[in-house]
């Protein structure tokens, strides 16, 4: 399957515009000739949605060559997004990169964590019903995710860092989750109000969107793929948690805890986490809950967790940790590196 990008032409008015990378998920499917959901071809995305004519700015709209559903997406499709938008983005006043909902929140984690020097706001959408549906949402989420990327204050982008755009909500990428799979209100970012509310205007939350960096947007790292994550539950026993640990070549593991970092009180738990951390895994604690922190040894239960060496995520959303995990290791070898990554805010995604 081939995800090559590749650049389809130009729509509307020549002058700075907007980079459209198309990379799948449901915005763009219609219904084939055979009668399931097949990716639109882009080339006919303004006879869809007429109305991007008139937006005031051009588009220049590229497609992956195969799009996907992004259920099928990991660590390759993240660099590849990334270095077409390294590589066609400047020039442009901003970057929209349509994306199957399911893991958007994921790539949106992974590019705010490889990009460095974002001067210009990369803003991931998609929709719950295909573009091309009568009552679709993603004629909304695009046109919107379009203004506001090349939307300009005070000289400046509005929003120049990796954001998610869904029903009116414009949502720091690394702060995002995937709320809903019904609800046209598919994302949140419980731990960060939105950026910006998108009424009859728009209202950013002031102060809130990270200032512009010196460009030119480029990739400052690769991606370790040797992690592993385990949602802990009632039952979860030595076997499964041994078992994932003995993954060949395992550097990282993200365990989704309970409340404010707890877990088990079982002895062999405990001796499992430090097992990894004394075999150089780096293990990383979120939460199970929507919001709120993981606070290191809170609960005694989960205490030894954090004796043993496990690094608390503070207010990082899963789909955080385990991407910002996956650059830490490439970019260090050492653990003690490797924690100090990731108690760091490097894009927004934890309050520090
Ligand atoms: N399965 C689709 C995807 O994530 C769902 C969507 O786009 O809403 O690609």
């Amino acid at each position: 399957m081939s995800r090559e990008v590749s650049v389809l032409g130009r729509v509307g008015p020549e002058g700075p515009g907007v980079f459209v990378l198309y990379t799948g998920g449901t915005i763009g499917m219609v219904v084939g000739p055979q009668g399931g959901l097949v990716p639109l071809d882009l080339r006919e995305l303004a006879a869809h949605v007429p109305v991007v004519y008139e937006l005031p700015v051009g588009l220049t709209v590229a497609t992956v060559a195969e799009p996907v559903d992004s259920a099928t997406m990991g660590a390759g499709d993240w660099l590849r997004i990334a270095d077409a938008i390294v590589e066609h983005a400047p020039g442009h006043l901003g970057v929209v990169v349509l994306h199957g909902t399911d893991t958007m929140a994921y790539t949106a984690s992974a590019l705010s964590f490889l990009l460095e020097g974002i001067d210009l706001p990369v803003v991931l959408t998609g929709s719950q019903r295909p573009i091309t549906a009568l009552r679709s949402d993603g004629r909304e989420n695009l046109v919107t995710s379009l203004e506001l990327a090349s939307a300009r204050m005070n000289g400046g982008p509005v929003v120049p860092e990796v954001t998610v755009f869904f029903d009116h909500l414009l949502l720091r990428g690394n702060r995002t989750v995937k709320v809903s799979a019904d609800s046209y209100q598919g994302f949140a970012s419980p731990n960060l109000p939105p950026l910006v509310t998108a009424g009859v205007t728009f209202s950013p939350s002031l102060g809130l969107a990270r200032p512009a960096q010196v460009g030119p947007v480029r990739r400052a790292s690769g991606l370790c793929s040797d992690v592993a994550a385990i949602h802990l539950y009632p039952g979860l026993d030595r076997y499964v948690l041994d078992a994932v640990i003995a993954r060949p070549g395992l550097r990282g593991l993200v365990l989704q805890a309970y409340g404010a970092g707890n877990g088990p009180s079982d002895p062999w738990f405990a001796e499992a986490i430090a097992r990894a951390v004394e075999s150089e895994v780096t293990v990383v604690v979120t939460t199970q809950c929507r919001a709120g922190w993981v606070r290191g040894g809170l609960y005694a239960a989960g205490a030894a967790m954090f004796d043993a060496g496990a690094v608390p995520a503070g207010d990082m959303t899963f789909e955080a940790a385990l991407t910002k995990l996956m650059v830490a290791l490439d970019r260090h070898d050492h653990p003690d590196e490797v924690r100090r990554f990731m108690l760091s805010d490097l894009a927004g995604e934890l309050t520090v």
